[in-house]
């Protein structure tokens, strides 16, 4: 990490921790073969993989075959949505990433796609009603531009449909499992849990769950015909050791974020008292470490720009340039819009550089408000 720009943007990316790729040189090491090749080298890479997947499956809640390396969350979404073989009736929620939302609205058309509204702080509004007629449900568990998390608890889940969540930002700061939600899809990513770039797992509650889906690539007949294409096995074990250190050191990881992400908020307030707190007003309901906040009268972009070298942060999701859409679906006021901004603290991240990026932005939005007065 660049000693004097501090890294405050961890809900796009994260630095690889030193364990994770510790496991992932050894394992790129080992894995010469192709894991579907039937020689010693073969057989050796497939061994790996299945070491990966017990270890995922165990930390979820399922078993070896129902957990599925792709190459991202973004992949992971495409296949859950575009791979359900009886496409009949999706509902989701217009603050998912574009990875679900791109995808639901490529079926907009033929096939029905229901959203569900937002209250002004980002939680999904459940009309059992509307729920009732949906056959696969997507809505994230904690999203990653204003921090909202679901709980899944507040609504039934109907007989026969399918409930996935994407818990690209979930992992390692709230816990989830197939034993204690009524989850049967998870979507999850590696770079985000600080682990490589390049891997994802699509994880199924049940082979019967999996067996619902179909390809969206052609070309192999690699992870059980689902997901073509030869495994990247040394990947894929980094990914079950981000998740395997990620969960164990989730209590103290979650704690240690609210508090530096509750501390940052209460210094950037007491300078500068027009901020505002987007998302869940509760710290404790909030994503551990996103603080996502809107600075009126600012332009989020002039600030970042201003910052650039100083502290890395963003006006929203990395996979896409223009101005946060989350932002716009919960705000509707146009001038928190532009000045939206989201800071993601990881537990890379110290006081020291809380502190000393507060005391930045607080003289850099300081200075941009009297100009653009
Ligand atoms: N879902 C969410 C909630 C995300 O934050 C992201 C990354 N911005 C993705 C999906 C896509 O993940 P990946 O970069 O692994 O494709």
């Amino acid at each position: 990490m660049e000693p004097n720009c501090i890294f405050l943007d961890n809900n796009s990316s994260t630095e690889i921790d030193p364990r994770v790729l510790n496991k992932y040189i050894e394992a790129l090491k080992l894995s010469t073969g192709n894991s579907s090749s039937k020689h010693y080298y073969g057989y050796r890479s497939q061994a790996l993989l299945e070491i990966a997947k017990e270890e995922i499956a165990k930390i979820f809640g399922t078993t070896p075959e129902c957990v599925v390396f792709t190459s991202g969350a973004t992949e992971s979404n495409n296949l859950a949505i575009l791979g359900l073989k009886d496409k009949t009736h999706y509902l989701s929620s217009k603050i998912e990433h574009s990875s679900v939302i791109e995808p639901l609205e490529y079926l907009t058309g033929n096939h029905e796609v229901t959203y569900l509204g937002l209250d002004s702080e980002g939680y999904t509004i459940k009309n059992q009603e509307i729920i009732n007629k949906a056959k696969f449900v997507s809505i994230h568990h904690a999203n990653n531009e204003i921090g909202v998390v679901e709980e899944f608890n507040d609504f039934i889940k109907p007989q026969q449909s399918i409930l996935h969540t994407d818990s690209t930002q979930s992992i390692g700061k709230i816990h989830i499992s197939f034993n204690s939600h009524p989850i049967d899809i998870i979507s999850l990513s590696g770079h985000k849990i600080h682990g490589p770039k390049g891997i994802g797992a699509l994880i199924f509650r049940t082979k019967e769950i999996k067996n619902q889906l179909g390809p969206i690539l052609f070309g192999g007949h690699h992870s059980e015909d689902l997901r073509p294409g030869t495994i990247a096995v040394a990947l894929g074990v980094a990914l079950s050791e981000a998740i395997k250190i990620a969960t164990e050191e989730l209590p103290e990881t979650s704690k240690k974020l609210s508090k530096m992400s509750e501390t940052f908020y209460d210094l950037l307030k007491k300078e500068i008292l027009d901020i505002q707190l987007v998302g869940p007003k509760d710290f404790s309901k909030r994503l551990p470490g996103l603080l996502s906040i809107s600075f009126p009268g600012i332009n989020s972009s002039e600030l970042i720009s201003k910052l650039s070298s100083k502290i890395a942060f963003s006006a929203g999701s990395a996979c896409r340039a223009s101005k946060s859409r989350v932002a716009k679906e919960v705000l509707n006021d146009d001038n928190l819009v532009n000045g939206f901004c989201r800071f993601g603290i990881s537990k890379f991240n110290t006081e020291e550089e809380i502190e000393r990026a507060a005391k930045v932005i607080i003289f850099t939005a300081k200075s941009l408000s009297i100009n653009s007065r």
